[in-house]
């Protein structure tokens, strides 16, 4: 099968854990193990969040005395799939011996008409109390908004048109390589209506979305979302809650998830399965190769014809 992996940036960094590299770099293993069981026996594009990783540069970039203006979420967004590629790829490396494995830097093109570029939702960053987040807003012009466990800041997060690389994805895959790509949702960029020219976008594009896009482009099977939770829940959070084990486009559709979590999880795998046909599933990275036989996880499967 070809499978398009989602990997959450909380699986490098989990929720509270100091961003340190050594932290990072403690994480990989863990999340090579479960690659490495896919890989195997299948035909594996690896994408991955880059939440907390950006969140840190762009604090860092904000604060440095050396910069007279931070440096735009394109280039950081550029910064974090070279970093969380190479930790991808140099796990991989030694866990598949013999594998071509290759870790792109990929750019997602998106709308300069955006509507979602005047209403920021995806978090990146650290999770703030209430009023340290309101004075680093007020700081540094930031948009802040509650997430599950504090306020975090949010940014633009436009919808995924097009992936520059897809048939250079493409071409890596039909010669058994193992991609890592579409990292943070890609680099978001701005294609010039006349030239076509290439410039970059205020904004991080979600990665669940490009790996539903790339996931139909490069006509995957499975598109296998992986996060820190087991299940996608009905009513999350509350006395009520309950795992949700199978699931159609359109039960998903008629649930209401959180937009800048689980939402978009359940969109992309939504979108998949009713482009495509093909599978998906949404479930913790421990329980990769259980979700693919449909024993773990949130199983997305296509909705019955309507019939008579
Ligand atoms: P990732 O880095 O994997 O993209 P996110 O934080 O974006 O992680 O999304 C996963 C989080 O979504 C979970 O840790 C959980 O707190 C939250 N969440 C929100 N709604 C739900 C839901 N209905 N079911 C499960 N998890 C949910
Ligand atoms: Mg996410």
């Amino acid at each position: 099968m070809r499978i398009v992996v989602a990997l959450g940036g909380n699986a490098l960094l989990h929720r509270g854990e100091h961003p340190d590299a050594d932290v990072q770099i403690a994480n990989i293993d863990r999340v090579a193990t479960a690659i490495a069981a896919l890989a195997i026996d299948h035909e594996i594009v690896l994408t991955h969040g880059n939440g907390p990783q950006i969140g840190l540069l762009a604090v860092e970039s904000a604060t440095d005395p050396a910069l007279s203006a931070p440096y735009p979420f394109d280039l950081l967004g550029a910064q974090t799939q070279g970093m969380i590629g190479s930790l991808l790829l140099r796990a991989l490396y030694d866990i598949l011996p013999g594998h071509r494995i290759a870790a792109l830097v990929t750019h997602t093109v998106v709308r300069p008409d955006d509507p979602a570029f005047l209403r920021p939702t995806k978090f990146v960053g650290q999770v703030y109390p209430q009023d340290v987040a309101g004075t680093l807003a007020r700081k540094f012009g930031w948009r802040v908004a509650e997430d599950t466990t504090g306020w975090r800041r949010v940014v633009a997060s436009p919808a995924p048109q097009r992936i520059v690389e897809t048939d250079t994805i493409h071409e890596l895959l039909t010669c058994r390589t193992l991609v890592i790509c579409g990292g943070g949702g890609g680099v978001p960029v701005i294609a010039d209506a006349d030239t076509g020219a290439l410039s970059g976008a205020e904004a991080v594009v979600d990665k669940d979305l490009t790996a539903a896009l790339l996931a139909e482009d490069l006509k995957a099977d499975f598109l296998l979302v992986l996060t820190d939770v087991p299940n996608v829940y009905a009513h999350y959070g509350t006395p009520h809650q309950q795992p949700l084990h199978d699931a159609t486009p359109s039960s998903l559709r008629r649930g209401h998830f959180a937009a800048g979590s689980m939402g978009p999880k359940t969109e992309a795998a939504a979108r998949f399965v009713e482009r495509t046909g093909g599978l998906a599933a949404i479930g913790a990275l421990d329980a990769a190769y259980e979700m693919l036989h449909g024993r773990a996880g949130t199983l997305v499967r296509p909705d019955l014809p309507v019939t008579g």
